[in-house]
This record gives C-alpha cells, structure tokens and sequence, in this order.
C-alpha cells in the first residue's frame, strides 16, 4: 500500500473541468508511451472497420484498446506486456473468469469432436434442467446472445398476444434489439435514443417507454390495452446500477397479469446477484426469461426460458412457424460448442461456491469505495448487485433512466478508467462497473482502492 493521503474535501461532484482535461492529458501521454506495440497497431491502415474488430472497442478510454495477448481468472496480459487486473470481465460474459478450467476442457473436447451437426448432444438437456432449476422456468431455447434471446421473446410475445408493442424503460439497454432502443421524450411519446443508427420505423409505433420505479406510467401505458410484453431488468444496470423501489416489482407483475400483458425478466447482467439471478433471489414469477454472455463462461451463447404454458401455445399452434422462416432461428443457435461450454460453465463454474467467493470481493470493493468516497467528502455513491459494484457522480442515485443519464460525466468517467487503466485496473469502458469472479482476490479489490483513491486526489487536488 502507498502512504496515507490527506483527505481533499471535495464539496463538489465534478471536478473542475480544465483540471479534468490536464489530468486527462497527462494520463493519454502515459497510455500511448507505455503502449507502443498498441499504439503501432492502432495507427496501421488495416481493414477494419474503425481500426477495431467491432466499433464499441474504440470505447477504451486510452483512444485505442490495448491488444489482449492472454487472459485467465480475473487477470489479462497484453501485447505491451502489461499486465491488468480484469474488472470488466467482459462486460459479464466473463463473470466465470478467463479461460475457466472445466470450460475449456469441455469446450475443446467438443471443438474436436464436431460443434456444427444441426443435432443436439447430451449437453443440451443438463443445460437446459441447470437453467430451470435456477431460474424456475420450465422450457428453454438456445440462442447465440442475449440480443437474439430477447429479439425472439419479443416476437413469442407479439405472436401469442396478437399485440403490437412492447413496453421497455428509458434508457434500458436489451442489446441490439430495434424495439428497445427507445426513450420516453417530454412530451410523453416514445422516441429513438440518441444514436440509434437505421431504427426501421417511429419507435412510437413498436414501443411505448416509461421511467423505471414509475409504477402511474406503467399503469397508464399497459391501460391502452397493446402491450403484448414488458421487458425488464430486475435492477437497471445500464445507467448505473438503478435498484428498484420496494414493492416495484410485485406491482408491475399484478399490473401485466391485470392488462394480460408478457413480463419478461432479462437477467443478462443482473446474473451477478447470485446463481439464481435476481429472479432467484428476489422471487420474481416472470413468464419469460433471457440471459446470455456469462452462462457459457466466454463462449457465445444465449437462452430464452419460458413458462411450460407459454411453451404448449407456441407448440400446438399451427399458425406460428418455429421450424422454419418464421421468424425464430439462427442456424448456429443451440451449437454443439456453445451447449459443452453452458453446460461446464452452469455446472462446474458458476456455483452458490464462487458467487459467495465473487460478492465477499465485491463487498470489499464497495467498502473501499465508500471509504474512499467518506474519507474526500465527495459527492458520490456507489451501489452493488452480489458480485457487481459500480460507482456514480452524484451523492444520490437516481431512480430511473432518464435522471441518470442527466448525470452522466463522460470525461470523468473517461479520465476514472484511464488512470486506473495506467496502473494495471480495467475497468468497463461503458460503466463505472467492476465486476468480481471466482478468481478475483480481496488484494485485487485493495488495489482498486488504491487507484480509485489515487485518481481522487490527482483530480480534485
Ligand atoms: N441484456 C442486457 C441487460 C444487456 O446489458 C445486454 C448487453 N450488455 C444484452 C442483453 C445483450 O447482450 P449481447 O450484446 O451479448 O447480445
């Protein structure tokens, strides 16, 4: 540990945005001189659509990634030879840690052995009882992502309820799902989000959005009668970690039941709140569930669970297609690679074990933060879901989207991951989210302390 600092008594949130941006300098000149195989790469011509193998990667807040050369546990080496302690474990499809032993013993056995017959193996049905008897719904369907999961519950709901639109919250993220990248504006309509790159049509016409924790607007959408589903997070975890009021979640399922609307529980994220989810821990009865990323420790998977009612309609209807052009597909969906991969992550990795291990991390994690955030006076909080923490601007965390967003702070953020980044902590380029799995220890959630308080003091000094 370094010396004790003083304490800075910051009385304000943000710090003074001229200092901001020389720290963010200084921290840039050390990113790039440290990082000179990085940065060589970054500068070369290649043929990738913005340098990077996906756009989202140029989120990194050095300007360019740092090029991953090996990674396992909670720890990541790159190509400059630095080597980071991993708190964005990929955005969750990570929560397993890198490379987990039973994941790649299995995975690479069935990598031998054939991944792409259009055949089940004897994975597929452990994978399937490990998801109901976790999350308690009855039958399950493989999907690459979560996207895909909740774009084909999207289109069960529509099909079943003979409904057009779907109800999602300001600000919500479900991945790339059309219907979902929808805000409530002012005026009350529902409008693209900034950003939304080719929507195909008003999102008014799919999409009726409301603030989370307004139970009067969810009331007053579902009222209309339209809404074939609801589709929500447990917690919102895209704007911060948003917790829902007490007694939210009991009404939104006695509103839908009550405007025969689908409730569908994405627990993509909030998977870190224990094995059972949120949905396990918090006794929540969706009729259906999706989750993706993490249940296949790395390897890309999905799955979509629905009660075995909402299963015998779509089955014995002669009306919907689920075998064919339908609508519900995917050819790699339900691989052989994907399921060997589920199937070990579920059974061997993602146990009560490691997500008691994961949270007492993060609980430390958290415990540092509060100290650090105490001991500056400033004005922010941070909040945790079991293994995932994350840290805001603000003194009090908002209640719903759309004041979230109002408080976000993208160049603190940026300069936050950036210096951390500079003493071997990653943090996810999309959140002030850190994440603890199985091979995370409590030195690595004192390091994060560390630099957390470094970055403190280097900004509000
Ligand atoms: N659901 C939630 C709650 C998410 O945050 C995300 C993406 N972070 C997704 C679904 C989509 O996951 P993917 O991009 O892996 O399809």
């Amino acid at each position: 540990m370094t010396a004790p600092t003083a304490p800075v008594n910051a009385d304000a949130g943000f710090p003074d945005p001229e200092h901001i941006a020389a720290v963010l300098d200084r921290e840039l000149k050390r990113f790039v001189a440290e990082h000179p195989v990085a940065a060589g790469h970054h500068d070369a011509d290649d043929a990738m659509l913005g340098g990077v193998p996906m756009p989202w990667m140029r989120r990194w807040a050095g300007g360019f990634p740092v090029i991953a050369a090996h990674a396992e546990g909670a720890r990541i080496t790159d190509t400059d030879g630095h080597q980071y302690v991993d708190f964005c474990l990929g955005d969750t499809g990570a929560m397993t840690g890198h490379a987990p032993a039973p994941v790649v013993a299995a995975a690479s056995a069935r990598l031998a052995a054939g991944t792409t017959m259009m055949l089940p193996t004897d994975d597929a049905a452990v994978a399937a009882a490990s998801l109901r008897d976790r999350f308690g719904l009855d039958r399950w369907m493989f999907t690459l992502s979560a996207t895909d999961a909740n774009r084909a519950a999207i289109r069960f709901a529509r099909h079943l309820t003979r409904r057009d639109k779907i109800l999602c919250f300001s600000y919500s993220y479900h991945g790339a799902v059309d219907e979902t990248l929808a805000v409530r504006a002012a005026h009350g309509r529902t409008v693209a989000r900034e950003g939304n790159v080719g929507a195909p049509v008003d999102l008014d016409v799919t999409t009726r959005a409301v603030e989370f924790n307004d139970l009067a607007a969810l009331e007053e959408a579902l009222a209309h009668g339209d809404v074939a589903l609801v589709i929500a997070e447990p917690a919102m975890t895209n704007m911060g970690i948003i917790l829902p009021d007490g007694g939210y979640h009991a009404e939104l399922r006695r509103l839908t039941r009550e405007h025969g609307t689908l409730l569908l529980i994405d627990e993509t994220h909030t998977f870190s709140v224990g094995p059972a989810g949120a949905t396990g821990a918090w006794g929540l009865e969706p009729d259906m569930f999706t989750i993706g990323k993490a249940i296949a420790g790395g390897v890309p998977a999905g799955a979509l669970g629905v009660t075995r009612r909402i299963a015998d309609e779509l089955l014995d209807d002669p009306e919907a297609d689920l075998e064919d052009v339908g609508g519900i597909g995917g050819t790699l969906a339900g691989n052989a690679l994907s399921l060997a991969a589920m199937r070990a992550a579920l059974t061997e990795v993602l146990t009560p074990a490691a997500f008691a291990h994961a949270t007492a991390v993060a609980d430390r994690l958290l415990a540092g933060m509060n100290a650090v955030i105490a001991k500056h006076r400033l004005r922010w909080h941070a909040l945790q879901l079991g293994c995932r923490v994350e840290y805001r601007f603000v003194a009090d965390p908002p209640r719903d989207g759309t004041a979230s967003y109002a408080t976000l702070n993208a160049e603190l953020e940026r300069v936050m991951h950036l210096h951390a980044l500079n003493r071997g902590v990653l943090i996810t380029p999309f959140h002030n989210m850190l994440l603890a799995c199985p091979a995370t220890t409590m030195a690595d959630a004192d390091l994060h302390t560390e630099v957390f308080e470094a970055a403190v003091v280097d900004l509000f000094a």
